[in-house]
């Protein structure tokens, strides 16, 4: 398999070339050059396999250059019991007839991003001890992409991770899973600002091309092929959790910000399975929402982007949406690049409405989509709660809200469960007037010592920072 760029430029590389490599040299995106198709008979034998032997033959088409024998230890070792919660690593658990939540929150850090983040940790080491090489990787959270990061890398040889958030501004919760780590490799800087002056800094440092150069500056983020191939794994899990037949199609809700947990789900549909629709839920940032309405993608400014209860969908630009317009497109590079590095940058939109691969885009890839408000996500979690006993997160709620107004007969519908209410108490409160449950493993943790260094938004002081701590 190799990889091309969503903007056309005419290298084609290997899956442990883009491993470490993030966007392409013309700023499009990673995508493998075909869809490996899985017909009924791969379906069937795929059907009985556990968790870690599927990741292995889905991630066996996208990767030949790692051998095989290594691949398996590295999903045996990743998609394990102890590190995941269940033997089923994704279990499907029922509320009203026809839909069922799929758990992905049950990793270290209680978010989704843990079931692909686990894998990269994994494959980095791997990668990076192959190569002789090391990596400083340097990202900004808002909450869940740095924990993430920062229990995938723990320990790992090769690596260190440099994660800037803005101080004071997490949850509590959140603030203590990533200071309490006391791993040399994991530096916590907390910058005075908000989030896209973090944001701004990573930018910055990755913009001077010697000094990435020199201190082997890296990054985590979501538009990484890895990530998003790891996560098509249990788009399969669930659907057959869901089906006893090869026969039976299933949808999937999917509360979405960057369009990456979603992006899976349409590989894995192109890939061949049985999937009917795809529910791009949106909280009030309703970006994507608006695309599959009207065919237009507006991108809004960081003024007009809502802090909302469901945080981790707070963005205007959904940095994977490029790979589904590569595809929607006919895989024309040259137009991808007119439209995301010109004409978005110049007018801040652009419109397929009159396009025909839009019109039928419902029809052919199966996308729907529904946005949903604090007052949609207090009345799930409340009605969810009352009618199943079952707690979920705001996200979450936004995924069941949404995937509630678009249930067929007779197709299950699947809700990805993307984080577990414990990270966003707040809003469970206002919802219940209770505190939502705490894994056993988490009591206390806002005690722990500390290990986070708190500095100005300076670009040369957090240099600085990097320079003194790689050595
Ligand atoms: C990251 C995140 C999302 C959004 O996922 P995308 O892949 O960015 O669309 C939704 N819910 C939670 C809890 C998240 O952490």
């Amino acid at each position: 398999m190799r990889y091309l760029s969503t903007r056309g430029h005419p290298d084609r590389k290997q899956f442990c070339e883009i491993l470490l490599e993030g966007l392409a040299p013309d700023g499009g995106l990673y995508l493998p050059e075909h869809y490996p198709q899985v017909g009924d008979a791969m379906l069937t034998k795929w059907r009985g396999l556990s968790y870690t032997d599927l990741a292995f033959e889905v991630l066996s088409l996208y990767i030949d250059d790692i051998p095989a024998a290594d691949l398996k230890a590295i999903c045996t070792k990743t998609y394990t019991e102890q590190v995941f919660g269940t033997k089923e690593i994704v279990p499907l658990r029922p509320l009203e007839s026809g839909l069922y939540l799929e758990a992905l929150s049950n990793g270290p850090t209680l978010a989704f991003k843990d079931m692909a983040m686990q894998l990269l940790g994994n494959l980095f080491e791997y990668e990076l001890a192959r190569r002789g090489e090391e990596l400083n990787i340097l990202g900004a959270t808002s909450g869940d992409t740095g924990s993430a990061a920062e229990y995938a890398m723990r320990g790992k040889k090769g690596v260190r991770v440099f994660m800037l958030s803005p101080n004071g501004r997490m949850s509590p919760f959140q603030q203590a899973q990533m200071f309490s780590l006391q791993d040399e490799n994991i530096h916590n800087i907390a910058v005075e600002g908000v989030f896209d002056d973090c944001q701004d800094i990573v930018k910055a440092v990755s913009n001077d091309l010697e000094f990435k150069r020199q201190y082997k500056i890296g990054t985590v983020n979501s538009i990484n092929w890895a990530r998003l191939m790891a996560q098509v794994v249990y788009y399969f899990a669930g659907y057959f959790q869901a089906t006893t037949s090869n026969s039976q199609k299933v949808s999937f809700a999917v509360p979405s910000g960057n369009f990456g947990n979603v992006c899976a789900g349409h590989v894995a549909r192109s890939m061949g399975l049985p999937i009917d629709k795809l529910v791009v839920a949106t909280n009030e940032n309703d970006v994507l929402d608006e695309f599959f309405r009207t065919g237009v993608f507006r991108v809004r400014g960081s003024a007009d982007t809502h802090e909302t209860s469901s945080p981790s969908m707070d963005l205007s630009k959904a940095s994977n949406f490029e790979r589904f317009v590569f595809d929607l497109l006919g895989r024309d590079g040259a137009r991808v690049k007119a439209l995301f590095h010109d004409q978005l940058a110049s007018q801040g939109s652009f419109d397929l409405s009159a396009d025909p691969a839009f019109q039928s885009a419902a029809q052919r890839y199966g996308f729907v989509s529904g946005k949903s408000t604090h007052a949609d996500r207090l009345a799930t979690i409340r009605d969810t709660y009352k009618r199943f006993g079952t707690m979920i997160d705001t996200h979450t709620a936004d995924g069941v809200k949404v995937a509630r107004e678009q249930v067929q007969p007779g197709v299950p519908m699947i809700v990805l469960e993307t984080a577990l209410p414990i990270k966003f108490a707040a809003t469970i409160e206002e919802a219940l007037g209770q505190s939502p449950d705490r894994p056993v493993r988490f009591e206390g943790i806002e005690a722990l010592p500390k290990r986070v260094k708190v500095v100005p938004a300076d670009v040369a002081v957090i240099k600085l920072y990097i320079v003194e701590n790689v050595h």
